[in-house]
C-alpha cells in the first residue's frame, strides 16, 4: 500500500452518532463510524507494514476511502488535477448561442426591488425599433451559427416587454424565419419574460402558436406579491399578473413562474411554494435570490442568515409538493447527480445582451452604467475574441485559491457575477449571498442525507464507512421527479454542469 493522506478537497463534518466526510471536488459523501475518528486523524503515515496491524474494521476503511478519492497518494497533485479537469471542460473560447433581448427599459409596473428600472437611475426609459431589432438578431445569428450548441435561445425581455407588442410580434416572426432558414445554426428556443398584465387573448394566441415560453413574476399570494409588486400608485398588482398567467395556459403557452426571493417572501417562502404549486400548479418556478441595487439607498435586503435558513425551508416545502425549483435544483442536483456546476450563468461566455438602442452587452445589470456594454448591432465584431467576454468566459470559482478551498466549490458556480462585481468592484470576487446558500446547502444536505439513510436502515448501521451512492441520495428529491422535461432545464438550469465521476479513480 502506498503512503496516503486526506485529500486537500476533503471537508469534515462531525456529530454524535458519526463522521462525515464531503469531497468538494468530486462530490462524494462517506459518513464514518465515530470509532475510527482518532485513527483516521492520525492517518499519515500508512504503509504496508503498518497494514498488517490494521483491525479489519480499519482496513475496510481505508479501502473504501481511497477508492472513492478521499484518501489520496502523499505526492498527488491534486491542483493539477483541477487544472486538467479546467482543460477539459471549460469552453477556450465564448460560445454564444443565448440573447438576452431588451424589447424595452420601460415598464408599466413599479416593483421595489426592480433591478433594471432602478439601475436606470433616472435614465428615461428607451424601446426598441424595428430596424435596430432586425441589426440585433442578425448579429446574433452570426454569432451563434458559430456555436457548437444545437439549441439557441433568445429571450425578450426589458423593463415589460409587452409594453412594446408590435415589435415583440416582428421579434417572434423573424426569430422563427431565422431558424426556419437555418441561419441560426439549430433549433430555437423563444422566451418571454413577463409581468402577465399586458397578455390578452390576440397575444396568448400568438405566444402559443409561435411557441413561445412564458415567464411570469409571481411573487406568492396576493397579500405577499403586492407587498413589492405594485403599480406607480401602489396599487397591487396580482390580479392583473394572475390573469394573465391563467389566460396563457388557457391557449395553450408553456408558461412558468419567476418569484424574488425578496424580504416579503422569505419569512413566508413555505406559504409562497405550496400556493404556487397547488393554485398556480406552475410546472416549476425561479427563485430569485435578490440583486444588489447599484445605488446603496434604493437596495432592498435581507439578513443572510434568514435567506440560508428560508431557502434550505422553500426546498423542503418543494420537494414535498414536487414542484422544480431552478434556483434551488441548480446546487441540490450537482451534489446529488455528482456533477460539478463550472459556472453559475449563461452571461460567462455564452450569453449576449442587446439594449434598445442596440448596444451590445455581457450582462443585463449593468442596463444604466453601460459597464461591460461593448459596440453596437451595427459593428461587425466578433465577440468571441473580445478580451471582456473571454474574461468572463473564464471565470470559475475552480480557478480561485480561496474557493478551492470552499465546501461548496462544485456547487455555487461562482454566482453572479454582477453581485460580485457591485461587492468588491471585481468580477472575479465572490457573491456572497450565493456564496452563504450554497455552504448553507452542503451543510444541510449532508444531515439530511445521513437522516434519510437512517430512517430507511433503522439506525443506519455503519459497519465502518459507508459512502453513499447517486441513487440514495437521489432520496433527497422528494416528490420532484427526477426525469424532468421542463422549459430552460439544459439552457439555464443545467448550465455548465459537467459530470464529476473518475477525477481520482
Ligand atoms: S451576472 Fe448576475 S445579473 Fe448578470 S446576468 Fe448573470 S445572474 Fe444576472
Ligand atoms: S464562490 Fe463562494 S461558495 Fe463558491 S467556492 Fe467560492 S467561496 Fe465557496
Amino acid at each position: 500500500m502506498t503512503l496516503l493522506k486526506k485529500s486537500k478537497f476533503v471537508h469534515e463534518l462531525r456529530n454524535d452518532n458519526r463522521l462525515a466526510w464531503f469531497n468538494s471536488f468530486n462530490l462524494k459523501v462517506a459518513y464514518i463510524r465515530p470509532e475510527l475518528t482518532s485513527f483516521l486523524e492520525q492517518l499519515t503515515w500508512l504503509d504496508s507494514n503498518h497494514e498488517q496491524q490494521l483491525s479489519e474494521m480499519e482496513r475496510q476503511a481505508i479501502h473504501s476511502l481511497t477508492s472513492d478519492g478521499f484518501l489520496v497518494p502523499i505526492n498527488a497533485n491534486e491542483d493539477e488535477l483541477v487544472e486538467e479537469m479546467l482543460r477539459e471542460s471549460m469552453d477556450k473560447t465564448p460560445d454564444i448561442h443565448i440573447l438576452k433581448l431588451f424589447l424595452t427599459t420601460r415598464c408599466n409596473f413599479n416593483c421595489k426591488y426592480c433591478l433594471i428600472i432602478k439601475n436606470l437611475k433616472g435614465i428615461q426609459g428607451e424601446r426598441l425599433d424595428v430596424e435596430t431589432l432586425e441589426k440585433a438578431l442578425d448579429f446574433f445569428a452570426w454569432h451563434s451559427a458559430k456555436s457548437s450548441r444545437k439549441r439557441k435561445t433568445i429571450f425578450l425581455y426589458g423593463g415589460e416587454p409587452l409594453t412594446n407588442p408590435e415589435v415583440m410580434m416582428w421579434a417572434i416572426r423573424r426569430a422563427r424565419e431565422l431558424e426556419a432558414e437555418g441561419t441560426l445554426g439549430g433549433e430555437l428556443e423563444l422566451i418571454l419574460e413577463t409581468n402577465g398584465s399586458l397578455i390578452t387573448p390576440e397575444v396568448a394566441e400568438f405566444l402559443a402558436r409561435n411557441r413561445v415560453i412564458l415567464i411570469v413574476s409571481l411573487d406568492g399570494p396576493e397579500r405577499i406579491h403586492n407587498c413589492m409588486r405594485t403599480y406607480s400608485d401602489g396599487s397591487g398588482t396580482f390580479c392583473d399578473a394572475i390573469r394573465g398567467y391563467r389566460l396563457a395556459r388557457e391557449k395553450g403557452c408553456v408558461a412558468v413562474v419567476s418569484t424574488v426571493f425578496g424580504p416579503h417572501v422569505a419569512p413566508n417562502v413555505s406559504e409562497v411554494v405550496t400556493f404556487l404549486a397547488r393554485e398556480v400548479q406552475t410546472p416549476s418556478i425561479g427563485l430569485d435570490l435578490l440583486h444588489i441595487i447599484e445605488t446603496p439607498e434604493e437596495r432592498v435586503e435581507i439578513p443572510i442568515e434568514l435567506v440560508v435558513e428560508r431557502y434550505i425551508e422553500a426546498f423542503k416545502v418543494a420537494r414535498k409538493e414536487g414542484l422544480y425549483v431552478e434556483h434551488i435544483m441548480r446546487r441540490i442536483r450537482p451534489f446529488v447527480e455528482e456533477s460539478r456546476r463550472l459556472k453559475d450563468c449563461p452571461a460567462c461566455g455564452s450569453r449576449i445582451v442587446v439594449a434598445p438602442d442596440g448596444a451590445v452587452g455581457l450582462c443585463e445589470g449593468f442596463i444604466g452604467s453601460r459597464q461591460y456594454f461593448i459596440g453596437n448591432v451595427t459593428d461587425t465584431q466578433d465577440l468571441r475574441k473580445n478580451s471582456w467576454f473571454l474574461e468572463w468566459n473564464n471565470r470559475t470559482p475552480f480557478r480561485s485559491k480561496t474557493c478551492r478551498e470552499c465546501i461548496a466549490l462544485s456547487i455555487c458556480g461562482g454566482g453572479c457575477v454582477y453581485n460580485a462585481y457591485v461587492q468588491y468592484t471585481d468580477i472575479h470576487g465572490v457573491d456572497d449571498t450565493i456564496c452563504a446558500t450554497s455552504r448553507g446547502f452542503i451543510n444541510w444536505l449532508i444531515e439530511d442525507l445521513y437522516r434519510l439513510l437512517s430512517e430507511r436502515t433503522q439506525g443506519f448501521p455503519l459497519m465502518s464507512v459507508h459512502v453513499a451512492s447517486v441513487q440514495e441520495k437521489r432520496n433527497l428529491y422528494g416528490r420532484i421527479p427526477p426525469n424532468l422535461d421542463l422549459p430552460l432545464l439544459q439552457t439555464v438550469s443545467k448550465y455548465a454542469e459537467r459530470p464529476a465521476g473518475g477525477c481520482h479513480e
